[in-house]
């Protein structure tokens, strides 16, 4: 795109976005080990199911999608405030059923994530819900940044914006 000036005809420069860099924490991969090998919630007990893959998911530990018909992903009953809140909120997640690499970028998301509906929570200490944002054309950096631009907003839980279900954490990175 280009604008004409007095200087001429000039490339516009996207204005200046304030970039603020996360990490994405998949759950934690002992856990996910402990599931595979039990076949039980490490958390709670429940009993785990394994199934072929009848949804995108994604797996959360690799953060990649599963192929739907080919996959197969193990459920069970997930916390994701542990260690952060004694407040708990139990919930379905899944992953692969056997084994995959755990996603460790130091920075960013994971692209496959990018096509998923996404709903951002920030949260203060105490698990205070600051503020929350639906993803919007992909921009997870977006909607990130201004969660994190709260002070107060100590982490973000990612969800699905559909089924609700925890998908991934992010961290202020650095
Ligand atoms: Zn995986």
């Amino acid at each position: 795109m280009h604008v004409n000036s007095m200087f001429g005809t000039l490339p516009l420069r996207r204005s200046f976005v304030m970039t603020i860099p996360f990490r994405t924490i998949p759950i934690p991969s002992a856990l996910a080990e402990t599931a595979r090998r039990e076949r039980r919630s490490p958390q709670y007990g429940h009993p785990a199911h394994v199934e072929r893959a009848t949804g995108y998911g994604p797996c959360r530990l690799c953060l990649d999608t599963f192929r739907v018909g080919e996959d197969d992903r193990l459920l069970f009953t997930y916390n994701p405030f542990e260690d952060l809140d004694p407040y708990p909120s139990p919930g379905p997640v899944f992953v692969h059923a056997d084994g995959c690499t755990p996603f460790a970028a130091p920075e960013g998301i994971p692209e496959p994530l990018r096509a998923l509906p996404l709903t951002l929570e920030g949260y203060a200490a105490g698990r205070w819900l600051v503020a929350r944002e639906r993803v919007a054309n992909g921009d997870v950096e977006g909607a990130a940044v201004r969660l994190f631009a709260h002070a107060a907003v100590a982490y973000v839980h990612v969800r699905n914006s559909e089924a609700g279900c925890y998908i991934a954490r992010l961290d202020r990175a650095g």
